[in-house]
């Protein structure tokens, strides 16, 4: 069985903490590093480092703001200073909700004009789509009790198994020929003396689902907001801010309780649930994880800082 080699993807929890870090829980910050693009959901303080210490290199092509609550956005003063430093000119895309362009001002503003690299801030509505070379970025409406959004990456869906053997029996050379149609182009090939198209789907079984992440930022629980975009997908990072047994202040200050986290992600069917954004007043993330799996029979974690996730395909 011939393979078009796939692209990798992986989770850096960069950043799990509430809106106070611990000295074991940075400021929210998760990257997402699909094949060669990297992409940052929401970049708290600290975020430079964290990337230091997962190193994963500075590489960034994009970085998604939830909202504008301070642990969400204060890394990206640092680490715009430190890709200056480092001599980066390629343009950095900062996309968020409502604010994002007088955000991405101010960052340019307090770097003293001397931000090396132009910053392209884009304001994102709910819905509202970023389109990258194989997958793209929808936004959800959330709620926080201030303009905000959660995101879904959504990889495109990959072509179908490629059936060598019957490759072959059409009369198809091994070869660059096999590549053409594993990318989905019809080749032709001389058979008694005449040229045959032969159309991909000849050789390939159907289209197979691309993988997706959610990550709901700060949030009530709000399935319907993430709607079909998000149902079945690889992974949901969600907002866990608080135990069920804290379930009245959650509701008080617009965040989930690690309960209502696994009802989401028992009603879209996600295939794992990582609770984030865990309140300091918390020494361990242990109930947390009881609580959500009393409602959600898939795998959950509460991955401390650095953990790293990778997605595997989907078959
Ligand atoms: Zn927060
Ligand atoms: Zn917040």
């Amino acid at each position: 069985m011939v393979r078009i080699a796939g692209e990798t993807l992986h989770v850096f929890f960069l950043g799990t903490a509430g809106a106070l870090p611990t000295t074991n829980r940075n400021p929210p910050c998760i990257m997402v590093r699909h094949g060669s693009q990297t992409l940052l959901f929401d970049c708290g303080e600290g975020a430079q480092q964290q990337m230091m210490r997962a190193r994963t290199g500075f590489a960034v092509d994009a970085v998604f703001i939830s909202h504008w609550h301070a642990d969400h956005f204060l890394g990206l003063f640092g680490l715009a200073h430190t890709l200056s430093f480092m001599g980066r000119t390629e343009p950095l895309a900062v996309y968020g909700p409502e604010g994002v362009h007088e955000f991405s001002e101010l960052v340019r503003r307090l770097s003293r004009f001397t931000l090396g690299f132009p910053m392209h801030a884009a304001e994102l509505k709910p819905g509202s789509e970023v389109r990258f070379p194989s997958f793209t970025v929808t936004a959800f409406g959330t709620q926080h009790g201030m303009p905000g959004i959660g995101f879904v990456l959504c990889e495109d869906a990959r072509p179908g198994r490629f059936n060598r053997e019957r490759a072959i029996e059409l009369g198809i050379p091994p070869g660059p020929l096999f590549g053409r149609l594993q990318r989905g182009e019809t080749v032709s090939v001389v058979r008694n003396g005449e040229a045959v198209a032969i159309p991909p789907d000849q050789v390939l079984g159907p289209p197979r689902p691309g993988r997706s992440v959610v990550y709901t930022g700060d949030t009530r629980p709000i399935h319907g907001q993430i709607g079909e975009v998000g149902r079945g997908a690889d992974l949901l990072i969600h907002d866990a801010t608080f135990e069920d047994a804290d379930a009245d202040r959650a509701r008080e200050v617009f965040h989930s309780t690690a309960g209502e986290a696994g009802e989401i992600a028992a009603a879209l069917g996600v295939q794992r649930l990582a609770l984030v954004h865990i309140s300091s007043r918390y020494t361990s993330a242990g109930n947390h994880v009881r609580d959500a799996k009393k409602k959600y029979g898939g795998e959950v974690t509460a991955p401390s800082d650095l953990t790293v996730i990778e997605l595997p395909f989907r078959e």
